[in-house]
């Protein structure tokens, strides 16, 4: 990030109120002067005897005497004309006796306007500048790209830039392949519609909905589509736009999306990249960021400040949930959580559905195979893909989209030609994924005391390729040494399957090394699981203080102990690696058959993996 548009937004906003001032000054001062009628002396005095005159101005002026503006009354037309005249220095105190004669006349003495030679430069430039400033303006407008800060932006200097839309076109339909996150929401958009209902029974609906989910996957459009089902306002406004101003205008900004959204309610306040201002405050040692905390602040101070009642949902959207502020994320801010995740086949296939609607597609266009062919692809991939076929299509003449087409955009995508850091994975990667996560369920399910499994998938998300979850059938609060050393085989399973198949491993482990040798660490130096170290806790981790994360404590105990501690820490994993490995080998059928399974469907639920390991007679290996 440079500095650059910031600066040069700056500088539009000074000279914004330059002009304002300037304008604001020329009106006033024409004001003063045009409407006026000038009269004679004799004229004026003769109004003032006859009680016409409501009030009068006394304008001192630096040419020895002063301005006198007088008011009427309305007269009977119901216009009010004011009349005008000079009165030099010499004259005055006359004028002002028989003024003084009349006490129904409101006098209103003002000082010399002095006009600085800056200022009637600046007046007289007005018009220039003015001229200039409009053209900027529209330049901008068009695309023109004067000045990278924003000269457009600061038409809405302390508004809210907040873009309010009503009636909507984006739907439900609009978004595919994202069932369970679209579920989640439909109570949200019942509330909206008739908040009532809800609370009638003294209930209080949610206020604060976070989706949380890598770029591309429809968050925005989700949030748009609740709007847009619901029927009510939607307010949306980045994370980013709140930071790139003054101080103190992040906050304003806030504070007036909140008042527009209640004026409108029932409606949606949606605020998108919200990491970019919901950051932990803090995380700088020595001096954060004032204006992000301030906009944080505020933003949470009305959240807690409004009733939910009133039918306002606050949306926001992140794909870096971990940096958020904790303090965001306490009950009665946003303590709802909805995932929207990298979509599997069938979602992809959906997904190219929706896009294709509008688009001419050849007979031979076959959108189950794209779907099949772009695992890792998010949503806004499968758009981009169509919209490059229609290109392509285009640049050919062509009148429909053909499977070619599609199959260039692919792999044109695949290849790199994406702007999007997408995490497309080769047929290779995705092969050995599926058998990395075939190994951890199989042992998952084969070595008596693990949880069962709930779900597997060959999505990525996040850092990790793929997933295998497990669900404890109850909470556990406290492990036992017998459950860690079935979830420690489990662990290694992914890549044990890796070595069996293709002879060969791959990083795909790293996070299953990395969270086994931790279980094996501590079941060392602090759960005494170690029958040669015995129930001694060795080297205690300190929170730090400020940091809010772990330092390795001081080394208490002896280079001997030391190496002991390394031995049993090893020990434990290589067991764990037999264990997998042996149930792997003996099952080996099952693992082909899981895996095979993955790759065609990409995600399997707990019960499709039951249906297949049902098939095959189990080898109890041991
Ligand atoms: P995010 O906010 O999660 O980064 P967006 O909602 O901005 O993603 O998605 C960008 C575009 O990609 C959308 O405008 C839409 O055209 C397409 N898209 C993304 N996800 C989906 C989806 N689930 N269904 C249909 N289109 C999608
Ligand atoms: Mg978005
Ligand atoms: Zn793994």
């Amino acid at each position: 990030m440079n500095d650059q548009p910031k600066k040069s937004g700056l500088l539009s906003y000074i000279l914004f109120i330059l002009f304002a001032l300037i304008i604001w000054n020329a009106f006033v001062q024409q004001s003063q002067t045009d409407s006026p009628i000038s009269i004679d002396y004799n004229e004026f005095l003769r109004t003032v005897e006859s009680d016409k005159f409501q009030s009068i101005v006394i304008q001192s002026t630096e040419k020895g005497g002063s301005e006198i503006t007088g008011c009427c009354v309305k007269d009977k037309d119901g216009k009010d004309a004011s009349y005008n005249v000079f009165v030099n220095n010499a004259a005055l105190p006359a004028f002002m006796d028989i003024l003084r004669a009349k006490p129904k006349i409101k006098i209103f003495p003002r000082p010399i306007r002095e006009t600085s030679w800056l200022m009637s430069i600046l007046i007289n430039w007005a018009p220039m500048l003015l001229f200039i400033f409009i053209w900027i303006f529209f330049m901008r407008k068009m695309g023109g790209g004067v000045s990278a800060g924003g000269i457009g932006g600061i038409m809405n200097f302390g508004k809210s830039k907040a873009k309010m839309s009503v009636g909507h076109q984006v739907t439900f339909a609009d978004v595919a392949g994202v069932d369970e996150s679209k579920e989640e929401l439909v109570e949200m958009i019942n509330f909206l519609k008739d908040p009532k209902k809800f609370t009638r029974l003294g209930g209080r609906m949610p206020k604060g909905v976070l989706l949380i989910g890598p770029p591309g996957t429809g968050k925005t459009l989700l949030a748009r589509a609740v709007a847009g089902e619901a029927g009510v306002a939607f307010f949306s406004l980045s994370g980013s736009e709140f930071v790139e101003m003054f101080v103190g205008v992040g906050a304003s900004r806030v504070r007036d999306l909140f008042e527009n959204a209640k004026k409108n309610a029932p409606s949606i306040i949606f605020i998108d990249e919200i990491d970019a201002i919901g950051g932990k405050r803090g995380m700088i040692i020595g001096g954060g960021h004032t204006e992000q905390e301030q906009t944080l602040n505020q933003l949470m101070v009305e959240m807690d400040g409004f009733d939910p009642n009133v039918g306002i949902i606050i949306m926001a959207a992140t794909n870096r949930p971990e940096t958020l502020d904790f303090a965001l994320l306490r009950p009665g801010r946003f303590d709802r959580h909805v995932v929207v995740p990298r979509p599997d086949v069938k979602g992809r296939e959906e997904i190219l559905k929706v896009h294709a609607r509008k688009k001419p597609l050849a007979e031979n266009a076959n959108l189950t195979a794209i779907a099949k062919g772009t695992p890792g692809f998010v949503g806004a991939d499968l758009e981009n893909l169509l919209n490059e076929a229609a290109l392509k299509a285009a640049q050919k003449e062509q009148e429909t989209i053909t499977n070619s087409d599609l199959e260039e955009a692919k792999d044109k995508i695949i290849m790199g030609g994406a702007e999007r850091k997408s995490m497309v994975m080769s047929p290779a990667v995705k092969k050995v994924t599926a058998y990395h996560e075939a190994g951890h369920t199989l042992v998952a399910k084969f070595v008596p005391g693990n949880d069962p499994v709930h779900k597997v998938t060959i999505i990525p998300r996040g850092m990790s390729l793929g997933l295998t979850g497990t669900l404890p059938e109850e909470e556990r609060h406290n492990y036992t040494k017998s459950y860690l050393e079935a979830l420690l085989p489990m662990m290694m399973g992914g890549r044990c399957a890796e070595e069996l198949v293709f002879k060969d491993i791959s990083t795909g482990a790293r996070n299953d090394i990395e969270r086994a040798t931790e279980l094996a660490s501590n079941m060392v130096k602090k759960w005494g699981m170690s029958e040669k170290l015995g129930p001694l806790n060795y080297g205690k981790d300190r929170e730090h203080e400020y940091l809010g994360f772990q330092i390795q404590g001081a080394q208490d105990y002896s280079e001997k102990t030391a190496q002991t501690i390394d031995e049993e820490k090893k020990q434990i994993i290589d067991k764990a690696y037999r264990k997998a490995t042996d149930v792997l080998a003996a099952n080996r059928n099952i693992l082909e058959a899981l895996a095979s399974a993955l790759l065609e469907k990409e995600t399997l639920t707990g019960e499709e993996v039951n249906n297949i390991v049902k098939q095959f007679k189990i080898s109890q290996a041991n």
